[in-house]
């Protein structure tokens, strides 16, 4: 008897795909035929509490072709809590990660297959080598968080790189193994180590459908990423202490100097105002970002789920 073909899982999180998911589905069926007789397929859709039809359209989905399954949230969750539930669901020897907007193109996935299987990567990984058609000013704050990331954290993190990837067993277990609430998937991906290869391509437009990111909502999931994966922030305020603690120093004694030669003139409320609020500044800003590492610690000391699920499907 000949042993099972390897099992290939898709993961994919969805939210509001309606128009999206019927040429995904496509592409994913064209994909499975070149991919006949060396691989068998599953389709692991999450729904993240999609308000649309995304639902209907995969139960549609799931009535047509048994190679789907899918899990729907109780509401929106994040696509960082429906990646979590993909992956937990996928029983595939491989695993593969892709959004529902075809930016990441099934296409490469063969190739990216090829290196994985072929045992010498544990992982085939995707980088836009250009944000063509990108706004210009979230390209610029893209650029500046990675580089910030990099010289900050112990997970080093590719300019560009996207969620889009395949990895062996071995690899989704040990991402699976990280308990944390708060994640950040690039991070994760990366910290946990493995040999992945690098695969470019062109940045792809939306196939349908709207991104599901405001310009607001990056710059949280930035700060989420620095503080899943850097304390750095923390030692700012040291940092800042250290320096005002020189200057006061230096300052006390010119103050004391100019009173011993020039009297006391009581004079200086600018230069005081000045310094107060200075100070306070520094200090709220500081006390601020040790607040959100106390909120992170907080939400993840209450072991609340990441996610809910309503329904899961087969
Ligand atoms: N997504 C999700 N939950 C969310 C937001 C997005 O599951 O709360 C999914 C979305 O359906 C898509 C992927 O995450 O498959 C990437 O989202 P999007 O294309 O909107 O992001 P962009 O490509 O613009 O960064
Ligand atoms: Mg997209």
């Amino acid at each position: 008897m000949k042993p099972p073909l390897p099992l290939l899982s898709l993961v994919v999180p969805c939210y509001n795909e309606e128009e999206a998911l019927p040429i995904l589905y496509e592409e994913l069926t064209a994909l499975a035929f070149s991919l006949e007789g060396r691989y068998r397929l599953e389709f692991v859709f999450v729904d993240d509490g999609s308000s649309d039809g995304t639902l209907d359209t995969l139960a549609a989905l799931l009535a047509q072709d048994s190679r789907v399954r899918y899990l729907s949230f109780s509401r929106n969750f994040g696509k960082e809590a429906a990646l979590l539930a993909g992956l937990r669901a996928s029983r595939g020897d491989y695993v593969g990660v892709l959004d529902a907007d075809l930016q990441d193109p099934p296409s490469l996935i063969p190739e990216m297959l090829d290196a994985v299987a072929s045992g010498q990567w544990d992982c085939a990984a995707t980088k836009r080598s250009t944000r063509k058609g990108e706004p210009f000013v979230r390209s610029l704050f893209a650029h500046a968080f990675y580089r910030l990331m990099n010289r900050i954290s112990d997970a080093h993190i590719v300019d560009g790189a996207r969620d889009f990837r395949i990895m062996n067993r071995v690899m989704t277990d040990a991402v699976l193994s990280m308990p944390e609430y708060n994640r950040f998937s690039k991070g994760l991906f990366s910290w946990v180590g493995f040999r992945t290869r690098w695969f470019e391509y062109d940045n792809v437009p939306r196939s349908a459908g709207t991104t599901k990111w405001s310009f607001f909502k990056l710059v949280a999931y930035s700060f989420e990423g620095i503080s899943a994966f850097s304390t750095f922030p923390l030692a700012i305020a040291s940092a800042f202490g250290m320096l005002f603690c020189l200057a006061a120093f230096v300052m006390i004694a010119v103050v004391i100097v100019k009173t011993l030669i020039w009297g006391d003139p009581v004079a200086g409320y600018p230069s005081m105002m000045s310094v107060i609020l200075f100070m306070g500044g520094i200090q709220l800003f500081t006390i601020g970002i040790l607040g959100q590492y106390l909120a992170k610690t907080y939400l993840e000391s209450k072991k609340r789920p990441p996610y809910v699920v309503r329904e899961e499907k087969p």
